[in-house]
């Protein structure tokens, strides 16, 4: 092999390289590490403790409704998918007996109250044990990806904003995590609330506000505000708990333009008309 040949290579691995990173960086700032919403997917619970609040786990009665709340929430998923022509199924806790899929941790960091530190959540998922945990029942489950939902002990009355939360993982490519909160302020974890954040994980960005640094520009302002104007019930527009009967029925709606997001329609009338961002499943 000649030298000028040898460096050819080297410099086409490189830039090879190059490429991958750059691509992986992009994906950094996206929803939907979980992938497409189609095959296996496994949702993990884990009943997290923090500095401030932590679970009685001998009281089984939280951990009942909350896992009445994700299989309401996986059902929506699954059904409004088959509406599209897709297929998705979950393996929870609440149908399937695989130890795995639930449990309890407790962090010293601080997951509820007003700053997140999500730190120790990032550590907890990529160290050692964790990891080997999560390749085994990949394999062993045959899942596509994993969907990490992590239910604080927060109590009636929480004072922080109503708000959960679905955070990419920046180093593994095969799963999210959700802090969710079983109190927020004006509202208790509901059905709506955990497929929202679910749905996160297969690309679907917010549509009642537009990312004010541009760094996820998939939803224009004309279309936030047309959505307010026709007071939408759409999914990733609005959880408001007051159209439903109870916290496990989700009124809201799965729209095209869920469905568009999700890879589900090649086309959507909105999406034309308000110049939405292309789904990070079209290139
Ligand atoms: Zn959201």
């Amino acid at each position: 092999m000649n030298k000028k040949f040898r460096s050819g290579i080297v410099i086409f691995v490189l830039a090879l390289l190059f490429i991958l990173l750059i691509l992986m960086g992009g994906r950094r700032h996206r929803y939907g590490w979980a992938k497409e919403p189609k095959g296996r997917i496994a949702v993990v619970t884990i009943m997290a403790g923090d500095a401030h609040y932590k679970w009685n786990t001998d009281d089984e009665k939280d951990i009942y409704y909350f896992l009445k709340i994700l299989k309401s929430a996986c059902n929506y998923i699954e059904e409004n998918v088959a509406r599209y022509g897709g297929s998705i199924e979950f393996i929870h806790s609440g149908n399937c007996d695989d130890k795995r899929l639930i449990k309890n941790k407790d962090f010293d960091a601080e997951l509820s109250g007003e700053v997140h530190d999500t730190e120790a959540v990032d550590e907890f998922l990529n160290g050692e044990e964790m990891t080997a945990e999560r390749k085994a029942l990949m394999k062993e489950q045959k899942c596509r990806g994993i969907i990490y939902l992590f239910y604080i002990n927060a109590p009636e009355g929480y004072p922080y904003p109503g708000t959960t939360y679905m955070w990419m993982q920046p180093s593994d490519p095969e799963d999210e995590f959700s802090l969710l909160y079983a109190h927020m302020k004006n509202e208790e974890i509901s059905a709506a609330i955990v497929a929202h954040e679910m749905l996160h994980c297969f690309g679907l960005p917010d549509l009642y506000a537009q990312d004010p640094d541009g760094s996820y520009p998939l939803v224009t302002k004309e279309y936030v505000t047309h959505l307010k104007e026709i007071d939408s019930d759409d999914i990733m527009f609005s959880v408001y708990s007051g159209r439903a009967r109870d916290r496990y029925e989700i009124p809201q709606s799965f729209s095209d333009t869920d469905a568009y997001f999700a890879g589900l329609l090649r086309k959507c009338d909105d999406a034309e008309e308000f110049g939405l961002g292309k789904p990070i499943y079209f290139r």
